[in-house]
């Protein structure tokens, strides 16, 4: 059974009752899950999880919901770790390795967070729910509302990715879109939350969903035979991913099952969109609002993260970095990557690959780290990211005339 024994503000200190339904902290902080991690210390080991389910529910001590009847679950997590031979022999790196999460459920890592979200919401008793999205967690929403049972209101930016907006569609969640970012569709859930009493899931106002975000953290310790790589490359939008193994990194310590030592925390954004960059180059521990945020990378889209704070604390104390790369060099990544390895990898997961070359001539990266690059999501829900025209042939095969 999950446990989760409090709410904390990781700003303030501030504790809470996990039971009750809650958003931010009155201080304007998101809030993180408190579990006994003593307990959990004293009664689970290592070879407990041999015989479990291979999907991220294996993890279930460590995650919030308490009565497995609440489970809202589509199969999600426990992706591979797969090696990347010929692309780090062109990028230079000996051992670097990718985590699939194209292959979640709804496509992208979006499944993680919203299973566990919506599990908890079941549980608390929440029967509607309203989200801003930059569209992938929309659709994963949308599919994890759907089975669970929940009424779902997504607002999404009107030149979101088409894909997102049918998959939400399909899953039958109610639709908006608004002519503007992310940022104009949170105020605009803001105001449905206070005029028709939805539970706002916008990222981090939700307390739960970066526990599931948590099981990537704890996946790779397992895959890694809980000798954690040196690095792991994340494009971060809100940064709830990387916020979420930071966290799952120090539980697994707390528990006995990892040292001290961490894997450097490199969060990869968009030029076009590039906040937690520009205040990490700065040295500054919070980000400010990027004005015009434009990128083919929509997950990255997010001129301001709740917890952005929380990411530049994250990348300082693992001795991490913030880097951005073009769009250019993202679809160019797409590409490459699909070619030499066989994986058609999102534009967000392409973002990381584009990043390594700036990595190792700063020496953050050097050529014999084992690296893990996050691929997000699968490709297939970015068509757009391919221009392809082919030669039509007559039905007798011959070149046609036109
Ligand atoms: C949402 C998203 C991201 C960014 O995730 P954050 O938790 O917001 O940092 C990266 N890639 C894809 C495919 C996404 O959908
Ligand atoms: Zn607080």
């Amino acid at each position: 059974m999950g446990d989760p024994i409090a709410l904390f503000c990781p700003s303030c200190g501030e504790r809470s009752d996990a039971d009750f339904i809650q958003n931010l902290c009155p201080c304007g902080s998101p809030l993180l899950v408190e579990y006994n991690l003593d307990l959990v210390r004293s009664t689970l080991k290592k070879q407990d999880l041999a015989g479990r389910p291979a999907d991220m529910w294996r993890y279930w001590e460590l995650l919030p919901v308490r009565d497995r009847r609440n489970l809202v679950t589509l199969g999600e997590g426990w992706t591979p770790v797969l090696p990347l031979e010929r692309m780090g022999q062109e990028l230079g790196l000996q051992r670097l390795t990718l985590k699939d999460e194209g292959l979640n459920p709804t496509g992208t890592f979006k499944a993680r967070g919203a299973a566990v979200g919506v599990s908890r919401a079941k549980e608390l008793g929440i029967s509607r729910v309203a989200m801003p999205t930059a569209g992938n967690a929309g659709g994963a929403w949308a599919g994890y509302c759907a089975r669970g049972g929940i009424e779902l209101t997504v607002v999404m930016p009107e030149d979101t990715p088409e894909m997102n907006k049918i998959e939400a569609h399909a899953y039958g969640a109610r639709v908006y879109l608004v002519k503007g970012l992310i940022s104009d569709a949170g105020r605009i859930v803001g105001r449905g939350v206070a005029q028709h009493g939805w539970f706002d899931a916008s990222t981090l106002k939700e307390p739960y969903r970066i526990e599931g975000k948590k099981t990537l953290g704890l996946e790779i310790a397992e895959q890694f035979e809980w000798d954690l790589p040196e690095a792991i490359l994340y494009p971060a939008g809100g940064g709830v991913g990387l916020i979420g193994m930071w966290k799952a990194f120090d539980e697994l310590e707390a528990i006995g099952w990892i040292g001290p030592r961490r894997p450097k925390l490199i969060a990869v954004q968009a030029e076009g969109c590039a906040p937690i960059v520009r205040a990490f180059e700065g040295g500054h521990m919070s980000s400010e609002f990027w004005a015009g945020a434009t990128t083919v990378a929509s997950g990255l889209r997010v001129p301001k993260a709740l917890g952005d704070f929380l990411v530049l604390r994250a990348i300082a104390e693992t001795g991490g970095s913030a880097v951005a790369v073009s769009d250019a060099a993202i679809l160019a990544a797409v590409q490459q990557v699909a070619r030499i390895e066989g994986l058609f990898i999102c534009p967000e997961g392409a973002a990381t690959v584009a990043a390594v070359p700036a990595l190792l001539r700063t020496g953050v990266l050097r050529s014999q780290d084992r690296v893990v690059i996050l691929n997000t999501g699968s490709g297939l829900k970015y068509p757009q990211t391919i221009r392809a025209s082919f030669p039509v042939l007559d039905a007798d095969g011959a070149i046609g005339s036109g």
